[in-house]
């Protein structure tokens, strides 16, 4: 079983404006059409069982929309959605409970797209309920192609962030997945700062990007229980990413964990049936 535990699709009336959009100020290109159909089809080809889709909020008005969709989606033919917030939504935690009550595993937020640091106040308060409530947080971590003239995760400000969500203690079960192993630009300091810190990482992008060397070290220094597939389908490709996985010089039980076991057993707490 394979499960992309970082996938992105839009409702079927913006999609093609969305991906037109993101393909020019981010400077990529899509490999589906942006639709939930796409990102089916993308799972058929790739042999992808499951699809964890990460809707990105840009601004506080998405929030009925985004959710809504996220839970018409959940659980139907392989997608399984987080929900969305966005840091100036107002009453957070009634918010938080909201996405819970859908049935949604987690929740995605973007320090770029959205504007602010991770070790804001804003975001600590999101993440320190989100947390308590038993939601799974994905951030965008790193550089993005789209803001290269600041990077809103950094290692340094994810660290700011762990010790205020965690009140400078280390949690009893990781909540947190960081994406892009933890930053897109900067793996040598999520290796140094980052590794081994009770966290998930997911691999989105990066398994073309690294060298293998470097993805093998880092997957071992961290915790290959902490470690989960992801292409961030459009912007890489599910069947490359299948590709290289499997040819990734992993034992067969390490394979499988980052496959799929350490995500079902997360998203198994959320009552997701697999
Ligand atoms: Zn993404």
């Amino acid at each position: 079983m394979i499960i992309d535990f970082h996938t992105h699709n839009f409702p079927d009336k913006i999609a093609a404006s969305v991906i037109a959009k993101l393909e020019s100020t981010g400077n990529m290109k899509a490999s589906t059409d942006g639709t939930l159909d796409g990102l089916k089809l993308s799972m058929k080809q790739s042999g992808i069982d499951y699809s964890v889709v990460l809707p990105v909020m840009t601004s506080t008005k998405q929030f009925e929309s985004v959710n809504r969709y996220a839970s018409e989606t959940n659980g139907k033919d392989g997608i399984i959605s987080f929900g969305g917030i966005h840091p100036d939504n107002d009453n957070i935690e009634e918010k938080l409970d909201h996405i819970k009550n859908l049935g949604l595993p987690g929740i995605k937020i973007h320090p770029d797209y959205q504007g602010v640091f991770i070790d804001d106040a804003r975001y600590i308060r999101i993440i320190r309920y989100a947390v308590k409530i038993g939601l799974y947080v994905t951030t965008h971590a790193g550089f993005d192609p789209a803001f290269p003239e600041i990077v809103r995760c950094t290692p340094e400000r994810t660290l700011n962030m762990l010790n205020e969500v965690y009140d400078g203690k280390e949690p009893e079960e990781p909540r947190i997945i960081l994406a892009h192993l933890g930053s897109l630009d900067e793996t040598d300091k999520v290796i140094d700062m980052i590794a081994g810190k009770t966290l998930y990482l997911d691999t989105a992008v990066m398994l073309d990007k690294i060298p293998e060397e470097k993805t093998l070290h880092l997957i071992r220094k961290h915790g290959v229980d902490k470690i989960l597939f992801a292409t961030d389908c459009p912007w890489a490709d599910q069947t490359k990413f299948v590709k290289i996985i499997n040819n990734l010089d992993l034992t067969a039980q390490e394979r499988d964990m980052i496959t799929h076991m350490n995500a079902i057993t997360m998203l198994k707490k959320q009552n997701i049936a697999f």
